[in-house]
């Protein structure tokens, strides 16, 4: 055990888990009560992980331990149940928020603590069904319905500020021509300390546990202070830029003008409504367009609390979902972040990003890995624990949203209308990797055949006895109709099977 108390001595104890560690889960503690952390290292031995998720998940521990100084105990155990047993910790003293699994869910009922409502997030699970009822999940009605009901960007008379709920229109701007990057200034990242340096020599001796990635400077805040200095170093110098350029993608600028947040905020460290006050009050001060503080705005109370609350709602064996049949194993190059074995310029810089720091923006995770993972016919469950287990920002209530409903389809339709599987069309244009690029995204057959392209008709060759009915995609389905080369196409992405394009 690390840090620790001897038995008996503790009255009041808070358990706060690895994705709890800001005030809001503590603060109503009091004084003489203690909050409990745990790191375990038997839960990175049961599946691999990102060498930088673990470095910031035990920096993020530690770091409160520090910060709450003697307030808090800090142990080092194979499991939760070892760490109180070995305290002398009867769990029915424990108070707890409710955690972020179904399995922990269950685990703290099973042990008689006390159970206190989910913190981190806008809305109650009880009062998301409430709305929910019966009516089809659509993200859009959800979104307007939190804005009114927060009362975020809203005009006196309950109409949306600018007179327009939604400006993704004018977001999906490609990159501009001829840059490189954004021309941002580059994110003031968090200083390693002697916490980074301590955890960093801890991993290196870490001979029994499967990590992948590589180690890097830590570019995500691990603690309270460094949280809030990364929320106001976007709202200041990326915000204004956020929305135009939400989709776009540069080779150059992995960041472009995202704000980096999820980290800090899935950590527990960030409370997203002060993420969204912080947003607001920059536009408010000016210099901020209302269309890039609405999409920042969209994504926190709008997608984010959408992901949480369709986690609960959908029930747990959503994630089984496999409407589609994929069952193709995640070959070696891809599971292991292998980018230097890829040719293809888009899919290597995506795992170059999470290679280099287990993260990339939304539309390398949908458009470039999701449709990739989506257009092989990867196997869901697999592809979910990868993304969950690969990205710093990755936990198992994001992957149900993302990852089986919008990038793979694996719901068969009830979170996407239709499969986000992206061509080289596509990226050509919301990216600069084609130019740079060994395939070319015009070209279908051959040895410069895009594989993203061919992969596209060959996705919809495979699935039409699924798709051709979803009127979505009656004009590519017309398309894949019209294709002379269909036959060679569907040949030769087969013959390509496992290996790295
Ligand atoms: C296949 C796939 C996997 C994903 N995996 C994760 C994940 O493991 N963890 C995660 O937090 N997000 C995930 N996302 C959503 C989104 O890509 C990330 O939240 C975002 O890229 C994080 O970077 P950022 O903080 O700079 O976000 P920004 O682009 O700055 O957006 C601001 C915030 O909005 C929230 N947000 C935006 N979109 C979503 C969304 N679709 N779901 C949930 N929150 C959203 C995030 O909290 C994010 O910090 C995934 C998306 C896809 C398509
Ligand atoms: S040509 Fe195809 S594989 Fe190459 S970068 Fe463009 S979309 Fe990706």
């Amino acid at each position: 055990m690390r840090g620790g108390a001897s038995a008996g001595t503790i009255d009041g104890v808070r358990l706060l888990f690895a994705d709890q560690l800001g005030p809001h889960f503590y603060a109503d503690l009091a004084d003489d009560e203690q909050v409990l952390l745990v790191e375990s290292r038997q839960a990175f031995r049961r599946r691999r992980a990102h060498r930088q998720k673990a470095h910031i998940i035990l920096t993020a521990l530690r770091r409160l331990a520090h910060d709450l100084d003697g307030r808090a105990i800090l142990v080092s155990a194979p499991s939760y149940g070892e760490a109180l047993a070995g305290l002398g910790i009867d769990p029915r003293e424990v108070s707890v928020v409710d955690p972020t699994s179904y399995a922990a869910r269950r685990w703290v009922r099973e042990q008689g603590m006390t159970v206190l409502p989910a913190r981190g997030f806008t809305l109650g699970e009880n009062d998301f069904q409430d709305w929910l009822g019966t009516r089809r999940p659509i993200l859009e009605d959800f979104y307007r319905w939190q804005r009114r009901r927060l009362g975020i960007l809203m005009e006196p008379d309950g109409e949306p500020e600018g007179g327009r709920w939604n400006f993704d229109a004018d977001n999906r701007l490609p990159p501009p021509k001829k840059q490189r990057t954004l021309g941002l200034p580059e994110p003031a990242y968090p200083v390693e300390d002697s916490i980074d340096a301590e955890v960093r020599a801890e991993l290196d001796t870490w001979d029994d546990v499967v990590l992948v990635g590589d180690d890097g400077p830590r570019r995500f805040a691990s603690g309270r202070a460094e949280a809030l200095a990364a929320l106001d170093d976007f709202v200041t110098y990326r915000l204004a830029t956020f929305g135009p350029y939400e989709d776009a993608v540069l080779e150059g600028d992995w960041v472009m003008a995202h704000s980096l947040l999820s980290v800090p905020m899935n950590l527990g460290l960030l409370d997203p409504l002060e993420v969204v006050d912080a947003v607001v009050e920059a536009y408010r001060a000016g210099g901020i367009p209302l269309q890039s503080a609405e999409a920042m705005v969209r994504q926190v109370v709008g997608w984010r609390e959408w992901a949480w609350q369709l986690y609960w709602a959908l029930g747990e064996e959503y994630a089984d979902g496999n409407a589609l049949g994929a069952t193709t194993p995640l070959p070696d190059w891809f599971a292991e972040l292998d980018a230097d074995a890829v040719q293809a310029a888009c899919l290597r810089s995506a795992l170059r990003d999470v290679r280099d720091r287990g993260w990339s923006h939304h539309i390398v995770r949908l458009m470039v890995l999701g449709s990739w993972a989506l257009q092989r016919g990867y196997e869901p469950r697999q592809t979910a624990a990868w993304f969950r287990d690969s990205f710093l920002d990755g936990y198992d209530w994001v992957m149900v949203t993302n990852v089986v409903g919008m990038a793979l389809y694996a719901d068969g339709g009830r979170m996407a209308t239709k499969p986000y599987a992206s061509g080289g069309a596509y990226l050509d244009r919301m990216t600069d990797h084609c130019r740079g690029c060994v395939y070319s995204p015009k070209v279908r057959v051959g040895p410069t055949a895009c594989p993203f392209t061919a992969g596209y008709w060959a996705f919809l060759d495979r699935h039409e006895p699924q798709l051709r009915g979803n009127h979505r995609l009656a004009q590519p389905y017309a398309g894949l109709r019209r294709l002379a080369d269909r036959d060679a196409v569907v040949a030769q992405e087969h013959a390509r099977g496992t290996a790295a394009p």
